[in-house]
């Protein structure tokens, strides 16, 4: 009990599950409210895709990745992707962190607190992935988190699959100049949109899959692209912060927090196991 009071202290209480034996959860239950994602929580049953690592780590050079991501980020205002559809917005929020992260988050859109500051994740929602990170032994600085949408959907609606197809190749390059080892993959519509998906939230969640990079039919968005042409990327799809919030549920956190030990083991973080101990530990 100590150890785990010590852990979750160290990690951000509120979000690593501890059981008790007799299953009774030891941490509060921040009431939910607010933001998108809907999904449903059950227990994976789909189909497996089998993830392909990308082979030895690339050399990483993060002052040409700032470059590039600018440059894409021009490239983006230039083109406007977002005119194609109804939105209402005060900034483009591109994504943010370390532009050679070894991991890298994917959320589906810019809410209204990341429309004010023009940066993802940092609303209530926002706050429960810090800590996620945290959870990790990581910092937001050491990540990279972006959206796949780039301006905020009005009434704060999901993305509609066409509104994502629309700004995904901005995404896809993104990953492309990044390319980092591990991709995680927040609710639905970021999970559909990087995997080219239809399946269900439940079914994805879990389970390692795979990002392929395919360049853009009419020219490259960026230099970065071309090199990646068959870049195949780990991903690990789970719960948005947001639905996690809506339904804090011991089941939905230990879902969650498992999903991110799976990445942590597969980036050879410290700690990977320390969720078994955690179970123990009441
Ligand atoms: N939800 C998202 O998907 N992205 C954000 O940046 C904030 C909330």
């Amino acid at each position: 009990m100590r150890q785990h009071a010590a852990t979750s202290a160290l990690l951000g209480v509120g979000f690593v599950p501890m059981y008790r034996r007799s299953g009774a959860l030891s941490v509060e239950d921040p009431a939910a409210q607010d933001e998108r994602s809907p999904e449903p929580p059950a227990e994976p049953t789909g189909d497996v895709v089998a993830a392909e690592p990308r082979g030895p780590a690339a050399a990483r050079d993060p002052a040409l990745n700032q470059r590039l991501l600018e440059t894409l980020r021009e490239r983006y205002i230039q083109d406007a992707p977002h005119k194609a559809f109804v939105t209402s917005f005060n900034n483009i929020v591109f994504g943010e962190g370390d532009p050679a992260a070894r991991l890298m988050f994917i959320g589906e859109a810019p809410g209204a607190d990341e429309d004010r500051t023009g940066r993802p994740f940092v609303g209530r929602a926002g706050q429960l992935l810090e800590k996620m990170i945290g959870a990790m032994g990581l910092t937001r600085e050491q990540v990279y988190i972006a959206n796949v949408l780039k301006t905020r959907p009005p009434n704060n609606a999901t993305p509609t699959g066409e509104e994502c197809q629309a700004c995904s190749p901005y995404l896809f390059e993104q990953v492309a100049i990044i390319r980092p080892d591990v991709i995680v993959t927040l609710g639905l519509p970021a999970s559909r949109t990087v995997l080219a998906s239809d399946q269900s939230m439940s079914s994805m969640r879990g389970r390692w899959a795979s990002f392929r990079y395919v360049p853009p039919l009419l020219g490259s968005l960026s230099e970065a692209g071309v090199a990646a042409a068959g870049l195949a990327v780990p991903v690990m799809p789970t719960y948005h912060p947001a639905f996690l919030l809506r339904q804090y549920t011991e089941e939905n956190r230990r879902k969650v927090w498992s999903d991110l030990r799976q990445v942590m083991v597969r980036l050879g973080l410290a700690g990977a196991g320390a969720g078994e101990e955690r179970d123990e530990a009441g």
